[in-house]
């Protein structure tokens, strides 16, 4: 346990790529998961259907929510290779889901992309419409550095040398167009199913070509990225979760440290509101701890705040030093794959973390490229093309009082300055927050 080190993977990948039975398959190897719990999770997966693959194996014993799926938000699991302690957290694979999936990899250090190496399979989700490009693309604007691309069901394709090659040499440039660096990109063949390059290489024609390290060993190398351990505390909220904690009339909250470190005893500012709250108990991968640092996930027990102030989305803080909420910014957006192209008064919803909220893009500012500003006050911003918009947030449906988001600079704070942009439930750009307007 001690001296390990913390990090946080999402599993991304086109539905039926074998997200759920490879996660499964690796718990269960790992002995994380008992042969009874396999057998009634693999049932479970059947009655409830595609999405997640916390619910497919009854990962997040969070019981009847866990039924109702109404309160979760990201679910997270733990294991541990022999030099990381791993966080999990859960990417559901269905287009529905993205938004969930967002606030999963806003949190994540590195992303497990798994491919279906078989024939035709790997092509429909690779190509338009397959969830392959726009998983990638949404990982990397939300800070993830770090790319594994599992290409499973190697069995199908009697463990193929070509196919493997044909579809590493189709997905690597794509990759690094979509801005992972070379060499933060692995690539590895497997088979889910009978758990072959998972934990072990036990299957004789794959290793008669290829011996390069399983699946395991790729997590357990995976760089861990430098923490904002100076930054003021930040910690976006993922779950709330009401009286029912063995502390009694306590509070329960967990999310992720953005930056900073949170100490039993700390007195901590709730952004939205001016309550303040006290940190009783701390939880890092379900054991107490004293402290916890920047890239940590936690649960902490609070005193001395009503849950009423409290919501997914909300942001504990340092009474001194708390995030601002934000009306009005200027964001640095890449525009994704999209048909209708963005033009100013264009309705979206933006994703911050846990939170979204409707907004407009007010005013295109400036296209630019590679870096330099090509062309100011642009009509419109197309497909492909990265520019420099100001975003107003606006009243919902019902009217009533415009939000705010607590957002913050990226040049201040990284992950606090990153947002996501929807449009009719397709995510169409991200952005870089670049400076607070209001
Ligand atoms: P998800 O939607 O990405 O979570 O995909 P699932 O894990 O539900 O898997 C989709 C289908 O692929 C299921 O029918 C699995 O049994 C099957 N599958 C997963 N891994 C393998 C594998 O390694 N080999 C074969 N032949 N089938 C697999």
């Amino acid at each position: 346990e001690s001296g390990k080190q913390n990090i946080s993977l999402i599993v991304v990948g086109h539905v039926d790529a074998g997200k759920s039975t490879l996660m499964g398959r690796l718990l269960y190897d790992l002995g994380e998961l008992s042969e009874k719990e396999k057998v009634s999770n693999e049932r479970g997966s059947k009655r409830v259907g595609k999405g997640s693959f916390a619910f497919a194996w009854g990962l997040d014993a969070l019981g009847d929510e866990r039924d109702r799926g109404v309160t979760i938000d990201i679910a997270t699991t733990h294991f541990a290779t022999p030099h990381r302690n791993v966080t999990l957290l859960d990417a559901p694979g269905h287009r529905d889901f993205i938004p969930a999936m967002i606030s999963g990899a806003a949190q994540a250090d590195v992303a497990l992309m798994v491919v279906d190496g078989s024939p035709g399979e790997f092509e429909a989700g690779f190509e338009r419409g397959g969830q392959t490009r726009e998983h990638a693309w949404l990982v990397r604007s939300l800070g993830v550095k770090e790319i594994v691309v599992a290409i499973n069901k190697m069995d199908l394709v009697s463990w193929s040398q070509d196919r493997y090659e044909d579809i590493v040499e189709a997905l690597k440039p794509f990759l690094v167009s979509a801005g992972f660096a070379a060499s933060k990109t692995t690539f590895l063949p497997l088979a889910a199913m009978e758990g072959i390059n998972v934990l072990e290489n036990n299957e004789d024609t794959l290793k008669s070509w290829y011996d390069g390290p399983t699946l395991i060993d790729t997590l357990d190398k995976v760089e861990v990225p430098a923490r904002p351990y100076d930054s003021p505390l930040r910690i976006p909220l993922s779950n709330v979760f009401k009286g029912q904690t063995a502390v009694a009339s306590g509070v329960a909250v967990s999310g992720r440290l953005c930056s900073g470190i949170v100490q039993v005893g700390d007195r901590l500012r709730a952004v939205p509101g001016d309550e303040v709250a006290n940190v009783r108990t701390i939880e890092v991968d379900e054991d107490s701890a004293p402290y916890a640092v920047a890239g940590q996930n936690v649960t902490l027990y609070l005193s001395g705040i009503d849950p009423i102030h409290l919501a997914i989305g909300t942001v504990l803080c340092p009474t001194s030093l708390p995030v601002r909420l934000v009306t009005r910014f200027v964001a640095q957006i890449l525009v994704f794959d999209l048909q209708t192209p963005i033009i100013a008064g264009t309705a979206v919803e933006l994703f911050h973390h846990s939170m979204n909220l409707p907004a407009t893009i007010s005013k295109l500012v400036s296209i630019s490229e590679k870096g330099a500003v090509t062309k100011k006050s642009p009509r419109v911003l197309q497909k492909g093309m990265t520019g420099l918009v100001e975003i107003s947030l606006r009243p919902g449906q019902g009217g009533g009082r415009t939000p705010s988001v607590p957002l913050e600079t990226a040049a201040d704070n990284k992950e606090m300055g990153r947002v996501l942009i929807r449009r009719a439930g397709e995510t169409i750009a991200a952005g870089i927050v670049q400076e607070i307007l209001a």
